[in-house]
């Protein structure tokens, strides 16, 4: 006989990367029965992370690397691990019912959202119809296509930079477009990157279009804010990394995000619904790393643990 499908557990974290993984890890070592749903594998954002240099333990370590660390050990007391993109939430008294994609309905009486952010796109002529041909949002993923080539990174911020420098592995050059006259990046990434010769920054620019021959990616067109000059630039591939958005659209309805889309919480991740938690990228917060992401997920662990008892 078929072994019957699990469908209520005492914690739900939707999100596996390293925010739901350490809340996951927290809580089942508390001894609760605990789901992780995710929409893809495990690891989040880690997944598209090349070199991380600023997580406590390690020197450097590749997001991939570090993302199968964290499962191992999230999974080493019973959490368990599933595919799903949550579409629906619906309270019900103290339980919060989950409905995926794929039609699953699962119960829980403490939620923790750690569904993270996605990256932006520029919404400009040319760049969802060279999606995969040439566009790309993941350098680590697509990195290798582009050996010995040009490409142009769209940005300015951690992401941009830093994946601008793991590309400068593979490529022959690498362009970073700036829309401003300077980068947001942290001041000594932006250090490390003045020093790589195979790096060059334009700012004050904004792409506008990107071009290509029907089959590829050929290049962008830009505008500079400053002459006000149109011009096209050369390039086999182009990488966006242009910010991120909060994936939050299955919780809009629960009257817990901010204007911006992200999630409210207070300092022990409580969000205004009780028994609904949110923990690293996807909550309001003014820094998004690893480390922080693992700190809300401990905190987040425990408090889910004290609310259950409270009941
Ligand atoms: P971000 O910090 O929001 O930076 C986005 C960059 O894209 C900015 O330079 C922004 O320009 C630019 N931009 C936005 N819209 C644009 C458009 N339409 N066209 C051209 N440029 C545009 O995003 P992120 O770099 O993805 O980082 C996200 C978060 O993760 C940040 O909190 C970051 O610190 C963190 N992170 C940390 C590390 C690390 O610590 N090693 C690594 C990666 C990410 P403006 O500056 O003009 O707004």
């Amino acid at each position: 006989m078929a072994e019957e499908k699990q469908t209520s557990y005492d914690v739900i974290v939707v999100g596996a990367g390293p925010a739901g993984m350490t809340a996951a890890l927290y809580a089942s070592r508390a001894n609760l029965s605990v789901l992780m749903l995710d929409r893809g594998i495990y690891g989040g954002n880690l997944n598209n992370t090349a070199a991380i240099e600023n997580y406590p333990g390690f020197k450097s370590i590749q997001g991939p690397e570090l993302a199968q660390d964290m499962y191992q050990g999230a999974t080493q007391f019973g959490a368990q691990y599933a595919y799903g993109t949550v579409e629906k939430v619906e309270l019900d008294g103290d339980l919060k019912r989950l409905t995926t994609d794929m039609g699953d309905v699962f119960e829980t009486k403490a939620l923790v959202i750690a569904t993270g952010t996605q990256q932006r796109h520029m919404g400009v002529p040319g760049e969802e119809e060279y999606g995969g041909r040439g566009v790309s949002y993941c350098a680590v993923c697509d990195g290798a296509f582009f050996k010995n080539k040009h490409v142009i990174v769209v940005g300015g911020g951690d992401s941009a930079v830093e994946e601008g420098m793991y590309l400068t592995q593979l490529a022959d050059k690498v362009t970073v477009v700036v829309r401003r006259d300077q980068l947001r990046a942290q001041p000594l990434i932006q250090e490390q990157a003045k020093q790589n010769n195979k790096m060059e920054f334009v700012f004050n620019t904004s792409v506008t279009e990107v071009l290509g021959d029907e089959n590829k990616v050929t290049g962008v067109k830009v505008h500079n804010s400053q002459t006000g000059a149109d011009e096209q630039l050369q390039a086999d591939g182009v990488f966006i990394y242009v910010g991120s958005l909060p994936m939050t659209a299955p919780f809009k309805n629960l009257g817990i995000l901010n204007e911006q889309g992200y999630v409210k919480t207070n300092d022990l991740m409580a969000a205004d619904v009780p028994g609904i938690f949110a923990i690293g990228d996807v909550r309001e917060t003014p820094l998004r790393q690893v480390a922080t992401a693992v700190g809300d997920g401990a905190i987040a662990g425990q408090q889910v643990y004290q609310y259950l008892r409270s009941l």
